[in-house]
């Protein structure tokens, strides 16, 4: 799938898959100042702040390009870093003071930080009877951190899931099947969770959870539809409220749109945590998949 137009940090090339694997690795982050490099404003367009950064430079005669370490070593995902744009420039124009040593220990602790946020609790099998939201870019990125196999799916240029037509219930099934054989990294979220348990970058699990629908409008206002963060469903839990950001193009199917503008919805479903607000007493938080969990699931 691809996340962007990537940005060569020189005339070597990279393969897809070590890209994809340090930006999954790196939880699309810096990791020197860990900002976030994928960024999408309100009109959808999509923006890589980043790049492919190399240990050792690809060339003998770049920073720290003196290491005795071969031309095919040197493009592969262990003499990579991914790295925004102002820490690429520091990192490369001071080569004494980063060091491969220095690089290796600070790609090493950015890993670990990432590896913290996803989570302590392993969820055994998510259970979906049928997926009805799937954001592909972000499921795609959880995929790649914690090394499972999501469908390799070509969207074809098609903007929306549904204009996949008959495929999309292929793409579903994919990932359905996936997801209920997979053990997955999550925390799990309950009735007693309380505000203070989420950090931003947290990865949740919900099951079961009767959700309210609010402007959640139809393909056709593309992207007005989730502009100014309106297109949502939230849950109250006491003291604070789940609100979950919608963006319509990742409903699966015409009935589900329908369902989700009906006022309230029973699903299940993994949340990426976007930003915490204690002070309003809410959380808002990014779906990965949402769905009607499976009956027949032991949890
Ligand atoms: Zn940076």
């Amino acid at each position: 799938m691809e996340i962007g137009l990537y940005l060569m940090s020189d005339r070597q090339r990279i393969s897809e898959a070590d890209r994809r694997f340090i930006i999954g690795r790196s939880g699309g982050r810096c990791n020197k100042c860990r900002i976030e490099l994928f960024v999408q404003n309100e009109f959808g367009e999509k923006a890589r702040l980043g790049d492919d950064a190399h240990i050792v430079a690809s060339s003998d005669y770049g920073p720290r390009g003196n290491e005795e370490i071969g031309q095919q070593q040197r493009r592969s995902a262990d003499n990579l870093i991914l790295l925004c744009k102002t820490c690429h420039s520091e990192i490369d124009q001071q080569p004494n003071k980063f060091t491969e040593e220095v690089l290796l220990r600070m790609r090493d602790a950015h890993y670990r930080w990432v590896e913290e946020r996803l989570g302590s609790t392993k969820v055994t099998k998510l259970r979906f009877h049928y997926l009805s939201y799937i954001n592909i870019p972000r499921a795609d990125m959880y995929a790649s951190v914690q090394s499972i196999a999501l469908p390799n799916f070509n969207l074809n240029g098609a903007e929306t899931i549904r204009q996949l037509g008959i495929n999309a219930g292929r793409l579903m099934a994919q990932y359905t099947s996936v997801l209920n054989v997979e053990e997955l990294y999550s925390n799990v979220l309950t009735d007693e969770t309380s505000i203070a348990e989420f950090a931003e970058g947290d990865y949740w699990f919900v099951n079961e959870v009767l959700f309210r629908t609010k402007r959640i409008a139809g393909y056709d206002n593309l992207p007005d539809a989730w502009r100014d963060d309106e297109s949502v469903i939230y849950r109250d839990f006491g003291d604070w409220r789940l609100i979950c950001l919608i963006d319509p193009r990742w409903i699966t199917t015409t009935t589900t749109l329908v369902e989700f503008q009906s006022g309230s919805y029973k699903l299940a479903g993994l949340l990426h945590i976007n930003r915490i607000e204690p002070e309003k007493g809410r959380v808002i938080a990014s779906p990965l998949f949402l769905g009607s969990p499976d009956k027949g699931a032991s949890r």
